[in-house]
């Protein structure tokens, strides 16, 4: 019954917020302070806007993704936290951190810190573009911050060039990453390089079946010199 129980108050959890996470405490890698992310079990997506985030009962699944430390600022995904870091990958990291001013770290913030971080430690130029991604996705409607959001999106662009020439990507997402490369241009108002890229992933003939449809109509706000972020 108990057992019973608990599953009924699950789903209901479940069928409340349709976005479920359970805390996971971890210890900052550079000063063992304790930092707390909620995890996501479960939600619910519907689509995605055009630039890859989700849609959907998703609550405050890419607020929890990134998380910082509150004493040094050492910023990352629970795996970053988890992972371990040579003496001097610390020193590295100790320096950069000591550069970043100790107040409260907004969302924004703390995915750049976080991209800046596996910047230092040279990770795969994919892992850093789809930082810089998501913080972007928070000032998806701030008008007052477009400059920060086209700054974010051009280091989108430029990381995401990088990986494909790093060879990163599996065949079957080389379109994909193109008509993302495309749509980061067209949002910063490079439509020429834009229109290159959607051709790009029109033309792959590995493409996944939804890029054609999507690109080409991408496309045609690009050769209108529409920027709009709000898709
Ligand atoms: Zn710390």
């Amino acid at each position: 019954m108990k057992k019973i129980l608990v599953i009924f108050s699950f789903l209901l959890i479940n069928f409340i917020s349709a976005h479920t996470c359970a805390n996971e405490t971890v210890k900052c890698p550079i000063d063992g302070y304790k930092v707390t992310f909620c995890v996501t079990m479960s939600m619910s997506t519907h689509g995605s806007y055009k630039d890859f985030q989700k849609v959907g009962a998703i609550g405050t699944y890419y607020e929890e993704l990134i998380n910082t430390c509150p004493k040094c600022s050492f910023s990352g995904y629970l795996s970053d936290f988890k992972e371990k870091y040579t003496r001097e990958q610390k020193y590295l990291l100790k320096n950069y951190l000591s550069t970043i001013k100790n107040s409260k770290k907004d969302e924004v913030e703390q995915c750049i810190i976080a991209a800046e971080i596996k910047e230092l430690l040279k990770k795969q130029n994919k892992e850093i573009g789809f930082i810089y991604l998501t913080g972007s996705y928070f000032l998806r409607t701030d008008m007052s911050k477009s400059e920060l959001r086209i700054n974010l999106q051009e280091k989108v662009r430029n990381n995401l060039v990088q990986a494909l020439a790093n060879r990163e990507y599996e065949l079957s997402s080389i379109a994909s990453i193109d008509y993302l490369i495309a749509e980061m241009n067209r949002r910063t108002n490079k439509f020429q390089d834009a229109i290159k890229y959607y051709d790009l992933a029109i033309n792959n003939k590995d493409k996944q079946d939804w890029v054609e449809e999507v690109a080409k109509e991408q496309k045609e706000l690009a050769e209108k010199q529409d920027p709009n972020n709000d898709l």
